[in-house]
């Protein structure tokens, strides 16, 4: 079965899981935040001491198992049948994802398993991520590349994290999402960057449900 799929990409903090969770809400879609299963398998590296080699992680990854489970309410990370999606927010894997996301062995194996997923929801499901309108779903119905500014960007995930706003903690935020940024854009596979035929949509100056009812609309030419 081919699943219809919606890509939203872009760089740390540009509201792309808020963004694609609404969108499926309003579109009757699953949502699926692929970084989420990177960052499962970053937790469990750390936690079962792991060394960060792709041979190493995808060993793990597979036996404990590290997956997404689609419940009632959209795809949820486990590991070893455990929810983790608290977890898997802290600043060690945050810290850490980025490396483990690098490696290609476990790309591979989390590509299968979203496109696994995906096939799996009967109308379609909404994925963001790094490289899901380039490598993962290079055939998405729509594609969408989110970008804002970089401080506005740590400014918002600090409200979201019920975090400081002060101007410290903005630029040392900002400095942290640059660095994986960095880290994420200059990696040998699977880099972010907007893929061939993503409608690129800067939020730094929009709402929150101005930059939903954009893609919505976009949706709505496709799920009626
Ligand atoms: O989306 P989020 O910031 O939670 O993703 C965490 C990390 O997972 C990213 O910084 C990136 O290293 C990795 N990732 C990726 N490809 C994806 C989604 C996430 O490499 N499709």
């Amino acid at each position: 079965m081919t699943a219809t799929v919606i890509a939203i990409d872009g760089p740390a903090g540009s509201g792309k899981s808020t963004t694609a969770r609404a969108v499926a809400q309003r579109l009757g879609l699953a949502h699926l935040d692929s970084g989420a299963l990177y960052r499962a398998a970053t937790l469990a590296a750390l936690d079962g001491a792991a060394e960060i080699t792709g041979t190493a992680v995808l060993a793990l990854a597979k036996s404990l198992p590290v997956r997404l489970n689609l419940t009632a309410s959209g795809f949820r990370p486990e590991i070893a049948g455990v929810d983790v999606s608290a977890e898997i927010r802290t600043d060690r894997v945050t810290q850490r994802v980025s490396e483990v996301a690098a490696l290609p062995e476990l790309r591979v194996w989390v590509n299968q398993a979203l496109r696994s997923a995906a096939a799996m929801h009967p109308r379609g499901v909404v994925m963001d991520g790094r490289d899901i309108g380039t490598v993962v779903f290079p055939d998405a119905i729509i594609k969408v590349f989110l970008i804002a500014d970089g401080e506005e960007r740590a400014r918002r995930r600090l409200l979201q994290m019920g975090r400081s706003t002060d101007a410290g903690s903005v630029r040392r935020t900002a400095d942290d999402m640059a660095e994986r940024d960095r880290k994420d854009s200059s990696r040998a596979v699977a880099p972010l960057t907007q893929a061939a035929g993503a409608v690129l949509l800067d939020t730094t100056d929009l709402a929150f449900e101005e930059q939903v009812d954009r893609v919505v609309a976009m949706g709505r030419k496709v799920f009626s």
